[in-house]
C-alpha cells in the first residue's frame, strides 16, 4: 500500500466511525446514511485511492469537472451533482449523473423535465433550499417550496427524492442544528401534501459537509456530502511533477 492509499484508508476509516457513533447516538443504523465522496479539491490519484478502498459514490459540485473526470474514470462509478447547474449543461450532466442534489428553481427544474422527457429517462433529483436565507447562496425558500409544490409534484420524468441545504459556514457545527431540523420537517410536510395525492414520501435529506456531518446524521440526514476531511494531510502533488 503506498502512503497516499494508507492516509485515504485511514481518514475514510475515522469518517465512517464517525458517522457510525453520530447513527448509534441518533438511534439510526448506518445503512441508512450514504456516503458521498465530494472530489472537487482532490487530484486524480486521490480519487484512484478512494475507488480502491470500495468508494463508488462521488460527488463534483462543477458540471464541467464531473463530466471529464466520469469519462475517464470507471463506469461503475455513481456521480452525484452537488453544485449549480447551468441550465445549458443539463443535457450532458443527466448522460453521466445519478443524482443531481443542487436544483435551485423551477426554470431548472422545467429544463430537466424537458431533456428527460426528450431522451426517454428518468431523471433523479433533490432541490436545494436556502433556509438561511444567505443571499450569496442559491436555492428555494420553505415558502416558494410550498407555493410551488403542486408544480413539483406535477413533474412526470423528473422525480423529487428530497432535500438539499447548506448551513450558513460558521466552526461551530451546533449553529446548524436548526436549518438542519427545519429541512428535516419541510421534507416530511411536502412529502405528506405527497402522500395525500398518491405519490410518494420524500425519503432523501442531503445536508452535512465536513464541519457539521454529525450534527446533520442527528438531524436525519440520508446523504453526507463530505470532502475536506477525506483528504487530511494530503499534500496536491507539485507542478514540477505534472
Ligand atoms: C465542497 C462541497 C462539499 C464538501 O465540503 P467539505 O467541507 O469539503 O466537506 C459539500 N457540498 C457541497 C455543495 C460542496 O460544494
Amino acid at each position: 500500500m503506498t502512503a497516499l492509499s494508507g492516509q485515504i484508508a485511514e481518514n475514510l476509516a475515522t469518517v465512517r466511525s464517525r458517522i457510525d457513533q453520530a447513527c448509534q447516538r441518533s438511534g439510526r443504523d448506518s445503512s441508512e446514511v450514504t456516503l458521498v465522496c465530494v472530489t472537487k479539491y482532490a487530484e486524480l490519484e486521490w480519487i484512484e485511492a478512494l475507488l480502491e478502498t470500495g468508494i463508488s459514490i462521488l460527488g463534483e459540485s462543477r458540471p464541467q469537472q464531473l463530466s471529464e473526470r466520469a469519462a475517464v474514470l470507471p463506469k461503475h462509478i455513481e456521480w452525484h451533482l452537488v453544485g449549480q447547474l447551468q441550465r445549458n449543461k443539463v443535457r450532458r450532466t443527466l448522460a453521466c449523473t445519478s443524482l443531481i442534489h443542487s436544483v435551485d428553481s423551477l426554470r431548472l427544474l422545467d429544463r430537466i423535465e424537458t431533456i428527460s422527457a426528450g431522451e426517454g429517462v428518468r431523471a433523479r433529483v433533490l432541490l436545494q433550499a436556502n433556509l438561511s436565507l444567505d443571499h450569496a447562496r442559491s436555492g428555494f425558500s420553505a415558502d416558494q417550496l410550498r407555493e410551488e409544490w403542486s408544480r413539483v409534484m406535477a413533474m412526470k420524468t423528473v422525480e423529487v427524492l428530497g432535500l438539499m441545504t447548506m448551513a450558513a459556514w460558521s466552526d461551530d457545527p451546533q449553529s446548524s442544528r436548526p436549518v438542519f431540523e427545519e429541512l428535516r420537517d419541510l421534507a416530511e410536510e411536502l412529502g405528506r401534501r405527497r402522500v395525500d395525492q398518491g405519490g410518494r414520501p420524500l425519503t432523501e435529506l442531503s445536508m452535512g459537509m465536513s464541519n457539521d456531518f454529525e450534527v446533520a446524521i442527528e438531524s436525519g440526514a440520508t446523504l453526507v456530502r463530505l470532502g475536506r476531511s477525506l483528504y487530511q494531510g494530503l499534500t496536491p502533488p507539485q507542478t514540477s511533477r505534472r
